[in-house]
């Protein structure tokens, strides 16, 4: 039977992309305690519009050891980005925010036409690089262009692709443009589709590497199909020390560093620990 614990010394994660303020986690206390449990010390709640990113940013203030990045997705439709953006800017000096997002590109759904979400991409990198922030960035069916829109700038880029889906020559494209790159639970999916995302995940260099669940979205094997939470990252880290074939103990300490110094988190400001309630 699979469970979230795992023998031997203990490991520190840090998720460092979780929808937090998405309404099925209207048990937010025990959603955290569950996450302390499984060596979740430190989360990174996401906004996607103004509202959300107002909520995370109340979280932070509420929850200790949960940060707070605000931001407009590139799915959110194309009218409503001038008020939220104006918020999001707001919101981007307040407490417990330590990032820029999440932004990036989009042409699976195509909600918002692409010279627009290029426009705002540009647009939250520009805040960024002014609050001294990295960005958060999504990618979905178009990883060139998000490279190529990020070397055209001439703007200095400090961030993370998060939930990184491409390939080999991709990942070494955006780690040379200064990125780091996020591992999600899609690399513990059997698909063979999906065994060239492994490939890349194998060649990341260890500094620039970073675990998230994207929650409460794709849950990784034991939990798939299941609502995805913090706690569940261990699974993500622990397939992908496998993959690279390190120590789960090394993995889980160099992610966690890399996750400190690119959002500047506080060692000492971690999730309470207190008994998980089952
Ligand atoms: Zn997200």
């Amino acid at each position: 039977m699979p469970t979230d614990s795992v023998a031997g010394p203990p490991r520190l994660f840090i998720d460092t992309h979780t929808h937090l303020a998405d309404a099925r986690y209207a048990d937010l206390d025990w959603v955290l305690r569950r996450a302390r449990a499984a060596g979740v010390e430190q989360v990174v709640a996401i906004g996607t519009n103004a509202a959300d990113s107002t909520e995370v940013v109340a979280l932070c203030k509420k929850h200790p050891g949960v940060f707070a990045a605000v931001g407009v997705h590139p799915n959110e439709a194309p009218e409503s980005f001038d008020a939220d953006w104006d918020r999001v800017v707001g919101l981007a000096a307040a407490e417990g925010v330590v990032a820029i997002g999440e932004t990036g590109l989009d042409r699976y759904w195509k909600k918002t036409p692409f010279d627009l979400q290029r426009d705002r991409f540009t647009r939250h990198l520009e805040l960024a690089a002014a609050c001294d922030l990295p960005v958060v960035i999504h990618s979905r069916d178009c990883m060139r262009d998000v490279i190529d829109h990020l070397a055209a700038l001439a703007l200095p880029i400090r961030g993370v692709l998060h939930s990184f889906t491409g390939n080999s020559d991709e990942a070494r494209d955006l780690v040379a443009l200064g990125l780091h790159l996020s591992f999600a639970g899609m690399i513990t999916f059997a698909n063979k589709a999906l065994d060239s995302l492994r490939e890349a995940a194998a060649t990341v260099p260890l500094d620039r590497l970073l675990v998230e669940t994207d929650s409460p979205y794709l849950a990784p094997v034991p939990h798939r199909g299941e609502c995805n939470e913090p706690a569940f990252v261990a699974h993500t880290a622990l397939k992908l020390a496998e993959i690279r074939g390190l120590d789960s103990a090394v993995l889980a300490s160099a992610t966690t560093r890399n996750a400190r110094e690119l959002f500047r988190l506080p060692a000492d400001q971690t999730l309470e620990a207190r008994p998980p309630i089952h």
